[in-house]
């Protein structure tokens, strides 16, 4: 008998009938002798229609009162596989992200997981049912608020149940067959990976392939938790994520995938006094708010003892940062604050190129072809990001493809979802 933690997508969850479906497929693991945890996420979109909804009643709703609406999605999808799995003959129960102890930190619609609690959960398990959690949410205690854990969160709350509970696997059942070299939605004869490596998985993910949020991939890492992604639809086998790069004994592929982010904007701090302590007293603006920067770029400037830092944010943070760096302006000297939404990320992954020299001149030339002209390029160890235009990503994520041979015979196969 094993422990399994299964998480559900939103859009695999997007209708009642779809609802019985995963009641099915929880009720044929159960029924095969195994304790089963559920993590679900809310019903096809409910996510993007609440943040509509609360968009049309103020411009700046409370964080707080946001976070109350939007954990409602996963509780009405959990206990309505509750009651669809009762129907089923099985014994279930539906908890929410506090009753099911998941203790966060106090950033609304951002929150990080520090502690899980699954007493509750235990003690479900104990009785025989299947516990359904409600993803995406926990509780700060200090304020007894419940918070969120930001887009995607219900994969966090599967790993780190699946890590507290000490889960023998943790399966995430989503849209797509698995772990993909590229998103099927722009690259249609993108290839299933068989498996990849904590690192690759967690560059493609932190570069925006959304079939798994990053900070679950953190945790997995960090707790040595395996996670099995394949489809909620078909039998599909799925991808395994586990392991280090020098553990994956099978032979390296050079390049592992491409993967894209449309919601990044970029910054320009312009004019900033070249001296020591300028460019820290930035970040530290940026800190404060609680803003997350990801690519760097520090550039001289056309004036003489100046120079321009540019940077780029989720387009969500994007007009705090700026606000806050605007209200520093004289404090900080700077000469102005640029911002511009119409970018995209694009990058290319692979444990395999870090000692291969041609990648870069290939990704280059690759880009080039499109006529798509780089913005900012920046490299880690085994990634290579450029900034472009927004809607020159589709193009951009295609070349690269092509260019480094990375598709398949097949065509790959979206079961579901709106890609939103
Ligand atoms: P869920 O609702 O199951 O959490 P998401 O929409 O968050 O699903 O993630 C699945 C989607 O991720 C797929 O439908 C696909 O469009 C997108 N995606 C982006 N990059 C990849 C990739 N490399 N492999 C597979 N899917 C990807
Ligand atoms: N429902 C949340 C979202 O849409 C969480 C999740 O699906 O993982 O982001
Ligand atoms: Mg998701």
């Amino acid at each position: 008998m094993a422990l399994v933690v299964q998480k559900y997508g939103g859009s695999s969850v997007d209708s009642t009938d779809r609802i019985r479906a995963v009641a099915r497929r929880v009720a044929d693991t159960r029924r095969a002798g195994h304790e089963v945890v559920v993590v679900v996420s809310a019903m096809g979109d409910t996510t993007d229609d609440l943040l509509e909804l609360a968009g049309r009643v103020t411009a700046e709703p409370l964080a707080r009162e946001l976070d109350m609406l939007l954990s409602s999605g996963e509780r009405v999808s959990n206990s309505l596989l509750a009651m669809a799995l009762e129907d089923l003959g099985l014994r279930a129960c539906s908890l929410s992200g506090e009753q099911a102890g998941m203790i966060t930190t106090g950033a609304h619609g951002r929150a990080r997981i520090t502690e899980v609690r699954p007493r509750r959960v235990r003690e479900e398990l104990a009785r025989g049912a299947v516990v359904l959690v409600a993803g995406f949410q926990g509780v700060h205690l200090p304020t007894g608020d419940v918070t969120t854990l930001g887009r995607g969160g219900s994969d966090a709350t599967a790993v780190a149940l699946a890590a507290a509970l000490k889960a023998d696997v943790c399966e995430i059942y989503t849209d797509v067959d698995g772990v993909l070299t590229a998103d099927p939605r722009i690259v249609p004869n993108a290839r299933r990976l068989d498996r990849l490596s904590y690192e690759e998985m967690l560059e493609l993910a932190a570069s925006g392939a959304k079939v798994l949020m990053s900070r679950c991939v953190e945790y997995a890492r960090r707790n040595g938790v395996p996670l099995h992604v394949r489809s909620a639809y078909g039998g599909e086998p799925g991808t395994t994520v586990f392991g280090s790069v020098e553990e994956q004994t099978v032979e390296q592929a050079l390049i592992t995938g491409v993967a894209h982010d449309r919601s990044v904007a970029k910054v320009v701090v312009a004019g900033l006094p070249d001296r020591p302590g300028f460019a820290s007293a930035v970040f530290r603006v940026l800190a404060d708010q609680q803003i997350e920067l990801d690519v760097v770029v520090q550039n001289v400037c056309t004036q003489p003892g100046r120079t321009d830092l540019t940077f780029t944010v989720s387009e969500q943070d994007g007009p705090a940062a700026v606000a806050a760096l605007l209200a520093r302006r004289g404090e900080l000297s700077l000469r102005d604050v640029l911002y511009e939404e119409h970018v995209g990320k694009v990058s290319l992954v692979g444990a395999g190129m870090r000692a291969q020299p041609g990648v870069a001149a290939t990704f280059c030339e690759a880009l080039s072809s499109v006529g798509i002209n780089i913005e900012i390029m920046c490299t880690s160890e085994i990634r290579i990001s450029v900034l472009c235009k927004d809607f020159q990503v589709s193009d951009a994520v295609r070349a690269l493809h092509d260019a480094f041979q990375l598709g398949g015979s097949e065509q790959a196969v979206v079961y579901a979802g709106s890609g939103r």
